[in-house]
């Protein structure tokens, strides 16, 4: 039992069941306690691993789409470059590193980094001071008076959702309250949803849907600002379309765990619903485009970079490198669960890798 589950339980006696976000919020980011405050989840010391951690190809090619990105919007100096949630900072290298080659795009680059955790800001600084980075707690204080080339990977999956499961034309909420004296998550009494009244038309009873407003602000944030002065932003995640079903996942040294057993011990996501964010984003004269990981890595040349860096490499090195391009292209593994999501200015190319 944890010091956060014992919180949690008070909180509940309280004031009543918690819903899913409030949850997830008190898990991840409690102050004190929270997953993501206290530790570097990342690796294979940690809880999991994500694509950038897993081989420095996946943050070069995206800092060589970027900066193409950049490029066909007429190279605008200067321009902010953010990252939300950048880990510990390995994707954000590799990219900058990659697009060095790009003849003004570092001296143009002023670089932004949203992030919650104190101890993750830390391995930023380590690697990235070369580029000074300001921080922020959130997107809303990112400069909003130049063109946004922006990048967020495995960002918007821990941000808190909300669950309803279908009942006749109402919905019950996923709430979290105690069940004999232990965390457990329960339904309320169906009620209308107005935010769900789209849904109506393609669930039936018993079917499960979330949903996440911090998403559709944060995508609304970045929207406004690359429909008002240009940019680009990529959007990595797992997820699909349109949700449905229960994708809440606690993860703990690399399995999956009961998300209620021990709050602030484990990672908790949920997949996330891009049909959501593209509509967020579409106010902002913006357009959309989403195409799955793998697809997007192999328009971007990822085999023949694989293939350049293999030269390089033997014995269990060569193999890992050939397991690592594998791990993030292959359908059965990342490369069709993550799917990348980019928004850019209506009259823009969309950025390569998104154009067919
Ligand atoms: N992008 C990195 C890390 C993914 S883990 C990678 O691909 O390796 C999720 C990241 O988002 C972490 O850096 C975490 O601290 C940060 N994060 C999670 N919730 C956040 C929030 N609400 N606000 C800001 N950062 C958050």
């Amino acid at each position: 039992m944890t010091a956060l589950a014992d919180i949690l339980k008070r909180q509940i006696a309280t004031t009543g069941p918690l819903t899913l976000a409030d949850y997830m919020t008190s898990c991840l980011l409690h102050p004190v306690h929270g997953y993501y405050t206290t530790r570097d989840p990342l690796g294979a010391q940690g809880d999991f691993t994500t694509a950038p951690e897993i081989s420095q190809m996946f943050g070069e090619l995206i800092g060589l789409c970027l900066a193409q990105t950049w490029l066909d919007q007429g190279a605008p100096a200067p321009f902010i470059l953010a990252e939300l949630g950048p880990g510990r900072g390995t994707l954000m290298a590799d990219a900058l590193r990659a697009a060095h080659t790009v003849p003004g795009f570092h001296a143009a680059a002023q670089l932004h980094l949203v992030e919650a955790s104190p101890t993750l800001r830390r391995e930023q600084a380590s690697r990235l001071s070369d580029h000074t980075p300001t921080w922020h707690d959130s997107i809303e204080t990112v400069p909003d008076d130049a063109p946004l080339f922006l990048i967020a990977n495995e960002f918007f999956d821990a941000l808190p959702i909300r669950q309803f499961t279908r009942d006749g034309d109402g919905w019950r909420e996923c709430v979290v309250g105690l069940s004999q004296g232990t965390l457990a998550p329960g339904l309320t009494d169906p009620a209308p949803q107005d935010a769900l009244a789209h849904r109506i038309p393609d669930t039936t009873d018993g079917d499960i849907v979330e949903t996440c407003s911090p998403a559709l602000a944060i995508t609304a944030a970045i929207a406004a600002r690359i429909g008002g002065h240009g940019g680009a932003a990529l959007l990595i995640d797992y997820g699909d379309w349109r949700s449905l079903g229960d994708t809440l996942q606690a993860l703990e040294h690399h399995a999956t765990a009961d998300p209620f057993a021990n709050p602030g011990q484990a990672d908790l996501t949920a997949h996330v619903d891009f049909e959501a964010l593209a509509g967020a984003a579409a106010a902002f004269k913006t357009h959309s485009k989403l195409t799955p990981q793998g697809v997007f890595l192999e328009r971007l040349g990822i085999t023949q970079r694989a293939q350049a860096l293999a030269q390089r490499l033997s014995g269990s090195a060569l193999q890992s490198h050939v397991a690592a391009h594998r791990r993030l292209t292959h359908p059965a593994e990342m490369g069709s669960l993550f799917k990348i999501l980019a928004l850019f200015p209506k009259g823009a190319p969309p950025p390569p890798g998104l154009n067919s």
